[in-house]
């Protein structure tokens, strides 16, 4: 069944999202919700869906990133990304350690922000912890493309949209996007929109948040995954 996925303004997506009790995992109720999710991604489609954006506040997000998805990109494009296909998986109560400054920027899009895209700063490399489906502890170091679908689906989680993160004047419509900034350089990206470049004279500020604020987050999330 294909669940409606909620959008930008609803609280259930800027609210940190509970973890999953042992005995909830495995129940029927959360093996339907994730048939659910994976009906709902495949017809979006989309490549990742976290449970609070269908209106669920749980620590439980998806991704499958199908070779299809990839097939508008060149070769040039797919090797700057570091995409790859990804087999379906489930991520329960994950936790993410950046093994990489947030500073790998693309274009990228939300589910729940149809319709529009933004360039956001991400680390390049990324490991998370977190349970399966059947509550069995899983480890993963991803790189590149799905390290970045981790970090999005992840910040879900925690009420964090990639608008909180995005070069907030790279900010454009799909339409726009794809007429006038899909087949530029990544160098002239970075000359158009890079927060030391846009001619606003503001020093970078990657994450819309102040350094305190950032190394606050590293630390949190250094010390949870290894709590
Ligand atoms: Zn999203």
């Amino acid at each position: 069944m294909r669940i409606k996925i909620v959008n930008v303004g609803e609280p259930v997506l800027r609210t940190a999202a509970r973890p999953l009790h042992p005995e909830e995992i495995g129940s029927s109720r959360t093996r339907e919700l994730i048939e659910h999710m994976r009906e709902t991604l495949a017809d979006a489609p989309g490549v990742g869906l976290a449970a609070p954006q269908i209106g669920e506040p749980l620590q439980l997000a998806i991704v499958e990133d199908r070779v299809e998805y990839q097939a508008n990109l060149t070769e040039a494009e797919l090797a700057e990304r570091e995409r790859r296909p990804v087999p379906f998986h489930v991520l329960i109560n994950p936790e993410i350690q950046l093994l990489s400054s947030p500073d790998t920027s693309f274009f990228e899009g939300c589910l729940s922000l149809p319709g529009f895209v933004g360039m956001v700063p991400r680390a390049r490399k990324v490991r998370v912890k977190a349970l399966n489906e059947n509550g069995e502890p899983i480890r993963i170091e991803a790189v590149g493309w799905y390290a970045r679908i981790l970090q999005h689906e992840i910040d879900h989680l925690k009420g964090t949209l990639y608008i909180d993160r995005m070069w907030s004047r790279s900010f454009c419509s799909v339409d726009n996007y794809n007429r006038l900034w899909k087949s530029k350089p990544t160098s002239e990206l970075l000359q158009a929109f890079h927060p030391r470049t846009d001619g606003t004279g503001r020093d970078a500020n990657l994450s819309g948040k102040s350094p305190e604020e950032r190394n606050d987050e590293t630390a949190t999330d250094r010390h949870r995954s290894t709590s």
